[in-house]
Formats: C-alpha cells, sequence, structure tokens
C-alpha cells in the first residue's frame, strides 16, 4: 500500500516537473520570436539616458540650470534628460543628424568594410555617457566603433584617460604679441556634457578652449565650471589656458559690447579673455530674436579695441565675416585682428580668405574642421571623415580620419578647434604633433576642395 502511495507521489513530482519544462521551453520560443530585448543585453542604467541624447532634442534652451559639481568626478553623466535646446540651423541640426549618420556608417560598416562596428544600435549614446570606462567588457563587445576600438583607429587599446605635455601640441605667435595654441577644444552643441567634456579636454592637454556668448549654441558657464576647477585643482595656471569667447550680434554697440565681456569674464571666472571674437558680423535669420542691436559691428570693434588697451582681452578678432567685410575692417581698424575664425575642411578650404588672412598676418582658425557643418548641407554621413582618400590616408598612416584632416589644417597654417562628447575622441583629436603628411597626401586633401561628395 506504501509502495504504491510513494509511486504515485513520485509520478506526481516528475511529471509536474514535466510541466514546468514545457511551460519555460515555451515562454522562451515566444520571445525570441517576438525579438525582446532581454533587459541584461542593455548597457547597465543605461535604457533611459540613451532615448534622450542631446542630438534628439531641439526645444528652447535651459541656460541657468544650477552645475551638478558631480560631472567633476570620474563618472559618466547623470542618466536625467539633457535641458532642451533652441533649433539651430548652425549646431543642433548638425548635432542630430551626426548622431543618426553614426548609425547609418555603423551599419554600412558592418556590411562591407570592416568586421570592427557597433552591434548595438544606441552605442553612440553610451559612449557619450561615459559607457566605454564604466563598463569596458560590455562595450568592448557590442560598441567597438564608439568606444574608439577598432582596427585603423589609434585609440585601440589606448587609455582614454592618455594626456598631451601641451608643449609638444605647438603654438603660434599672434599680431597681438601673444601665443595660441594651434590645437584648441571646440565647446559647441555640449549641452550639458560641456563642463565634462571640457574637464576631459583640460586633463589631456588642451590650454585653448572655444566657447561664445550664444546660448543657442554654447554654454560659457560650463566652460567656466570646467576652468574654474581645473585651475583650482592645481591642473594649470590661467596664464598657460587660452580661452576664446564671442560676442553675440544681438549685443553689436559700444557700451552693450564692454557690458557683455564683462558677463563672460564672470561666466568663465577670469579676469581677462585670451581672445574676443565678433561672432557675426550682423544679425541674421531669427539668431537676435527681434532684438535691435544698439549698434553695428564697427561700434563693438571699437570697443574691443579698448577693452584690449585696458588689459581686459589679450587678443581680438573676427567670425564668419567674409572677404568684403575683412577688407573694410583692415581699412579703418585701429588695431587689426588677430585671429579671423571661420569654418574651413578638405571640401571648403576657404582659400581666398587664408590667403588674405596670411598677407595681413591675421591667424586664420579653423570651425567644423571634421565635416559637421556639410550635415547641414542635406548630407546624410559626415563626408569629410567617411571620404576613400581621407580614410586610405589613415590606414596608411596609422593615424584617424579625424587626425588627417585636423593635421592637413595644421599643415596649411590654421588653428584648429574639434569638438567631442567622446573622450577618447578627445585625446585623439589633440595627438597631431609630431608627425606630418607629405607633399603627395597634401596634394591628394587639397584636390578635395570645391568637389564635395554629391547629396545622397
Ligand atoms: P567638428 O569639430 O567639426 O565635429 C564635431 C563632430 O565630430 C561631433 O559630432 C563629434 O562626435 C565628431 N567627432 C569628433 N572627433 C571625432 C573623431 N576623432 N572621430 C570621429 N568623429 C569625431 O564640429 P563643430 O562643433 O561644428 O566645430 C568645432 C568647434 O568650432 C565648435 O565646437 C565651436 O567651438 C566652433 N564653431 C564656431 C562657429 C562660429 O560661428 N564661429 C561655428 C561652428 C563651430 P562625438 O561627440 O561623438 O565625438
Amino acid at each position: 500500500m506504501r509502495r504504491r502511495q510513494l509511486a504515485k507521489r513520485l509520478f506526481a513530482f516528475f511529471a509536474a516537473l514535466c510541466i514546468m519544462y514545457l511551460h519555460y521551453r515555451a515562454l522562451k520560443e515566444m520571445e525570441s520570436s517576438f525579438g525582446f530585448d532581454r533587459p541584461e543585453e542593455a548597457a547597465p542604467g543605461l535604457a533611459e539616458t540613451t532615448e534622450n541624447t542631446p542630438d534628439t532634442d531641439e526645444s528652447e534652451p535651459v541656460i541657468d540650470e544650477p552645475f551638478d559639481v558631480s560631472a567633476f568626478e570620474d563618472k559618466p553623466p547623470p542618466p536625467s534628460p539633457p535641458p532642451p535646446r533652441a533649433p539651430n540651423p548652425e549646431m543642433v541640426s548638425s548635432l542630430r543628424i551626426v548622431h543618426h549618420d553614426h548609425d547609418i556608417v555603423r551599419e554600412e560598416a558592418l556590411e562591407k568594410d570592416s568586421p570592427c562596428s557597433d552591434l548595438a544600435e544606441h552605442c553612440a549614446g553610451w559612449a557619450s555617457s561615459g559607457e566605454c570606462a564604466k563598463n569596458p567588457a560590455f562595450m568592448l563587445e557590442r560598441c567597438k566603433e564608439s568606444c574608439g576600438l577598432c582596427g585603423d583607429s589609434p585609440a585601440i587599446g589606448a587609455d582614454e584617460t592618455r594626456s598631451l605635455d601641451p608643449r609638444e601640441i605647438g603654438d603660434v605667435v599672434l599680431n597681438s604679441g601673444h601665443r595660441m595654441p594651434l590645437v584648441g577644444f571646440g565647446t559647441a552643441g555640449l549641452g550639458d556634457m560641456t563642463a565634462t567634456a571640457t574637464k576631459w579636454a583640460l586633463q589631456a592637454g588642451y590650454r585653448l578652449v572655444d566657447t561664445a556668448q550664444a546660448p543657442e549654441w554654447y554654454r560659457e558657464d560650463l566652460v567656466g565650471e570646467a576652468i574654474r576647477a581645473f585651475l583650482a585643482s592645481g591642473g594649470a595656471k590661467r596664464e598657460e589656458l587660452f580661452i576664446t569667447s564671442k560676442l553675440h550680434p544681438r549685443d553689436h554697440g559700444a557700451e552693450r559690447t564692454k557690458a557683455m565681456l564683462e558677463s563672460s569674464l564672470t561666466n568663465l571666472g577670469v579676469d581677462y579673455l585670451d581672445l574676443f571674437l565678433l561672432h557675426y558680423p550682423a544679425c541674421w535669420g531669427t539668431l537676435c530674436g527681434g532684438v535691435e542691436p544698439q549698434g553695428t559691428w564697427r561700434d563693438s570693434w571699437r570697443a574691443l579695441e579698448e577693452l584690449q588697451r585696458a588689459g581686459k582681452v589679450r587678443s581680438i578678432g573676427v567670425s564668419n565675416f567674409d572677404v568684403n567685410e575683412l577688407r573694410e575692417l583692415a581699412e579703418w581698424a585701429r588695431v587689426e585682428p588677430a585671429v579671423v575664425q571661420r569654418n574651413s575642411d578638405v571640401f571648403s578650404a576657404d582659400k581666398e580668405v587664408r590667403q588674405l588672412c596670411e598677407s595681413k598676418r591675421w591667424q586664420y582658425e579653423a570651425y567644423s574642421s571634421l565635416g559637421s557643418q556639410w550635415l547641414m548641407r542635406g548630407h546624410r554621413e559626415n563626408p569629410v571623415l567617411t571620404h576613400a582618400d581621407v580614410k586610405r590616408i589613415a590606414r596608411k598612416k596609422g593615424k584617424s580620419p579625424a587626425q588627417v584632416v585636423l593635421r592637413w589644417a595644421i599643415q596649411h597654417g590654421q588653428i584648429v578647434i574639434p569638438r567631442s562628447s567622446n573622450r577618447a575622441r578627445i585625446a585623439e583629436n589633440l595627438d597631431v604633433a609630431g608627425w606630418t603628411l607629405g607633399d603627395d597626401d597634401m596634394f591628394v586633401l587639397d584636390a578635395l576642395d570645391g568637389h564635395p561628395p554629391f547629396v545622397q
């Protein structure tokens, strides 16, 4: 009797086990056929941050948010959504497309070029949130390209916290008598990441930082937070840094220019600027929001000359001035510009203005050397960094495409100010001294001027 009961119980136990196993199999099959992302396959803690990377957000800026000091600890930025920013033809749309562009490049790389590419769609966002350092094993497996770990990148296996001795970078002497580094850090469009990225740049060895008063693109206050913290930590002395800001065209006019210089000094926590530029010769589009400036760029230039005499700024210059405006400035300026900042890259080399600058001893400073501006002209992918000639020269030299085009610009006498939100790429972009492009490579790159690829 007892044996029969025992056998019955055993039978029931095994039957229950079988049923549980069948349920488990059925659930697994459903899961794979619906393509669910298993939670453990996502980089820990990142699901929300990646959905909200700055490139997707285009509303009004929130520029007076209190600064989060935790950004200065060595950890990724907090996963809170970034503050909204103004839609902007120059920068915001480029950011949006750049990240989209990364995905396209990555998909194509998977199919064609290289087995080394990203295998997860959110890699760019994760990388810019610092996950390459925080979760190296996961990111190495899924996000090689975004972490700069692909074969033709010099960042392979590199310590993303590496730094260069600023003296190795090189500098030029401006017509004002002051020295300006050949490579600087651009800070447009970095949003909430501005302080962290600027901190990484300073730690990597950048000593020139480019910012502006225009809240549409820049967070001058967060650049100031990074500079203050770096100086306080003993990372550099004030005189070793070269800080540039720019006057918004809505503030043209002598008195307004002087007042706005004071506001930059406060934001940046310094008592003089190394370089103050007029950002544009005039308002355009909706940039000035219907505000009628009190004066013109000419009034502002006179104010810059006074500010320089008073020691509030060491050098003065202009940005986005065309050849005619530059010639006019040359005719009546009491102090000629030390620096002219304009867009230049291999497809749009800006030769006429560069020659004018050379003849006048005005230093040419290029912005968007990595090709960001093309993304606003309808290009789906960055034509500069993906051009076959640029990639071929990069492979040959053991450098990245970004390093090749930056080096090309430097060899043409330009100062460059690349921007990146990725720590490894920030270090990579500074590493453009101590090697050269030969005449043959320069010739090939020069031939790209005026021949951008067709918009696809
Ligand atoms: P940029 O430096 O030409 O390019 C930035 C883009 O390139 C970002 O999307 C960045 O993505 C990517 N990138 C950076 N390093 C890379 C690398 N090594 N490999 C692959 N991709 C890389 O863009 P920009 O911001 O237009 O120009 C630079 C600076 O010039 C600005 O930040 C600003 O300071 C100044 N600027 C001035 C004006 C003006 O009117 N005066 C106008 C535009 C810009 P990740 O972040 O993912 O690395």
